[in-house]
């Protein structure tokens, strides 16, 4: 099945997801489906900076991607945007999407070790498109001013992109509006911001806050965090020996004292595709928020926060080949709107004395002091660039690319890849009999092969499947069946030398 299927509420409610009856009965307690709102009607944060605080744009500059020399448009045009033919879905194989794509990212046309670059690590980081690394710095040499406050024209150029970026980000998860985007360092900060804001508003002391077995350390501490604070209780759905979530537990762990369920959309170690939708209405059957960690999906499939009825939705922009240090917290407006600020400082107030301070609306209310404005300009390029390649297709490609990537690994011996799940996108995790991983790891360096030898910040995960450590491969949508036969071989090479 499709990771994205498989993320989605049900077209056939009597599909294998939904079979249990604990779910079908979850779903008539959570009502109907979310109810998919219309676009905004609110338009004024698209509305140029010039337009709306009167500034002379005397370059003729245009909010959402200025027009540049001939020469810097042929530069910064990706591949995918060159050729008409290969635009959106209309691939002509699959297979060769990878191929033509890694021509648009500069840092894989090195040799590493005397070999092609073939990274394998793109669940801890991506690489970037040139669209992506000119668009920084073209932001940088003509457009770097602060934003919102002054009345000159950088200023009015920087706030127009960073303002796009919001509504580039809001149409790629499906948001009703910008103003739910709030711009964060990441998905790390997103879940610590909810844990805080969200903590102070809604917990009290022997409240239960539920994770799953699955999750990066990331969505684990902060809930620990807040429930050191509050006095509330942590609990955990555990996974099966396949790396499953177990749907059948959902009940016995969400129940009447629930508020917070945090769950990820896919697991970073072991690359589980969790059907978000049926936490989702287990959690919202009882009144619980869903807050849904999209740090590993957001780059492998569409995702639409409306349809998966998420609360709260977080990624982060390095991993969808943007910058790092931005990243995304999508938030359910009237949520968004009741919680409390969490750091303060400038940019988020309305009026401050030194009796009381009053804050802005929301964005603003979370985005305290300067933010990573040339980074959120990158995401947008980033987001568009996946789009123009297309999510489905980048699906469909790293879906044939996932399948060799297990049938190569299978047939290694000594090497027992960990876990099973149903569904999984992006990451593989293996271990080889008499190698440590990370010797495993350097092994492939050696041989230009990025992949990622630890724990992947999944402790709680590894040691329900007795381990330590792991080799993890995790795939990209510049990745071709080429890199996974190289990576087979070399594996293949180790194996034999002991
Ligand atoms: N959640 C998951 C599932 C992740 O894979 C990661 C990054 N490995 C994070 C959260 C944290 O992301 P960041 O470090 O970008 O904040």
């Amino acid at each position: 099945m499709a990771a994205s299927d498989y993320a989605r509420p049900p077209k056939n409610p009597d599909s294998e997801i939904w079979s249990a009856a604990a779910l079908s009965e979850a779903v008539r307690r959570a009502g109907k489906e979310a109810t998919k709102a219309g676009p905004s009607t609110e338009r004024s944060q698209e509305l140029p900076y010039f337009q709306r605080y009167g500034i002379e744009n005397e370059r003729g500059w245009e909010s959402s991607d200025r027009t540049s020399s001939p020469l810097e448009v042929q530069q910064r045009q990706p591949y995918f945007l060159e050729s008409s033919s290969l635009r959106g879905e209309a691939h002509p194989s699959t297979t060769s999407l990878g191929i033509q794509a890694r021509r648009d990212f500069p840092a894989l046309a090195q040799r590493v070790n005397g070999h092609r670059l073939i990274w394998l690590d793109n669940a801890a980081t991506t690489q970037k498109p040139r669209v992506v690394i000119n668009k920084v710095h073209r932001f940088y040499e003509t457009d770097n001013s602060n934003i919102h406050r002054a009345a000159h024209t950088l200023a009015a150029r920087a706030t127009d992109a960073y303002e796009h970026a919001r509504s580039v980000v809001a149409r790629f998860l499906g948001s009703q509006s910008p103003e739910q985007i709030v711009f964060v360092r990441g998905t790390t900060e997103a879940i610590n911001l909810i844990a805080h804001s969200a903590g102070q508003r809604f917990i009290t002391e022997g409240d239960e806050i539920v994770v799953t077995e699955l999750e990066h350390h990331s969505n684990i501490v902060p809930w620990q965090l807040l429930c050191e604070r509050s006095g509330a209780v942590l609990k955990v759905l555990p996974v099966d020996d396949r790396g499953n979530l177990r749907l059948d537990a959902l009940y016995r762990v969400i129940g009447g004292r629930t508020k917070i369920v945090a769950v990820t959309q896919v697991a970073n170690s072991i690359g589980t595709v969790v059907p978000v939708c049926a936490v989702s209405a287990a959690a919202h059957s009882v009144g619980a928020l869903v807050v849904v960690d999209g740090a590993q999906s957001a780059a492998h499939f569409p995702v639409d926060v409306t349809e998966l009825d998420a609360d709260f939705y977080a990624f982060s922009g390095h991993k969808v080949y943007g910058p790092t240090g931005i990243g995304v917290l999508y938030g359910k407006r009237n949520l968004l709107e009741t919680m409390p600020p969490w750091h303060g400082g400038g940019s988020m107030i309305n009026q401050v004395t030194f009796e009381r301070t009053t804050y802005a609306q929301i964005p603003a209310k979370f985005e305290a002091g300067t933010g990573h404005i040339a980074g959120a300009v990158g995401l947008a390029a980033a987001l568009e660039y996946v789009d123009h390649v297309g999510r489905s297709a980048i699906e469909r490609h790293e879906h044939v690319l996932m399948e060799h990537l297990l049938e190569t690994l299978e047939a290694i011996p000594l090497l027992r890849i960990v876990a099973n799940p149903d569904v999984r996108a992006g990451s593989v995790s293996f271990v080889v009999d008499g190698f440590e991983p990370a010797r495993v790891a350097a092994h492939l360096d050696r041989h230009g092969i990025a992949v990622r030898a630890g724990h992947h910040c999944a402790q709680p995960l590894l040691r329900h499947f007795g381990l330590v450590a792991t080799v993890r491969p995790s795939l990209g949508l510049y990745n071709c069946l080429e890199d996974v036969e190289t990576l087979g071989a070399c594996l293949r090479r180790l194996v034999r030398s002991s």
